[in-house]
């Protein structure tokens, strides 16, 4: 499941739109072994737009996501929503996130590049500043929304290597092609 978002500029209008969905884009270690890629809105100095982004988690953030899993339920919740994150819905939601963050472990330890655009690729990325409930574009300083449009189920995984190379012909590109025909 992915979430679409636009980005609103001052006077109201929707000026750009784009999606992230971690269990929609996956990492493919060299060993086979794949788990998901998690993804944040930044700002990309080269496309010069609001782009999904990959977000790299800290070794010792993984490290404490797994030592959360492992806590009683009440307080696995509370640490989880503190995180943002998820919280298992069951026993088997439960070992399939154990599951991936242990592969996500071994990713972190292979990787090397900074964070990249999932649009073209780059690592020359902005963490967003916000200011309220608006984001600052890093280039001229306007004031942007971003907001949570509606959740969508992709019809295509899209694979990455452990440096957030992908592994398949289907760039974001297309797929943001696609979804703006799909949205007449
Ligand atoms: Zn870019």
């Amino acid at each position: 499941m992915a979430y679409a978002f636009e980005i609103i500029d001052s006077e109201g209008r929707v000026i750009d739109d784009l999606w992230l969905g971690h269990l929609d884009r996956t990492y493919v270690l060299p060993n086979r072994e794949s788990c998901p890629m998690y993804d944040q809105i930044a700002w990309c100095s080269d496309c010069h737009l609001f782009v999904p982004a990959e977000r790299l988690y800290l070794l010792d953030d993984i490290e404490g996501i797994l030592q959360d899993l492992r806590l009683p339920q009440e307080q696995m919740w509370k640490r989880m929503d503190t995180r943002q994150l998820y919280s298992p819905v069951n026993e088997e939601d439960l070992q399939r996130q154990v599951h991936d963050w242990t592969i996500a472990r071994s990713w972190r330890l292979m990787r090397t590049s900074p964070a990249r655009c999932l649009r073209c690729l780059s690592t020359g990325l902005h963490d967003l500043q916000h200011e309220g409930i608006h984001t600052i574009n890093p280039e001229t300083r306007e004031r942007f929304k971003i907001r949570v449009r509606e959740h969508m189920s992709m019809a295509h995984q899209w694979l990455y290597d452990h440096e957030g190379v992908p592994l398949d012909a289907i760039t974001e590109d297309e797929v943001v092609r696609a979804w703006s025909v799909r949205r007449g």
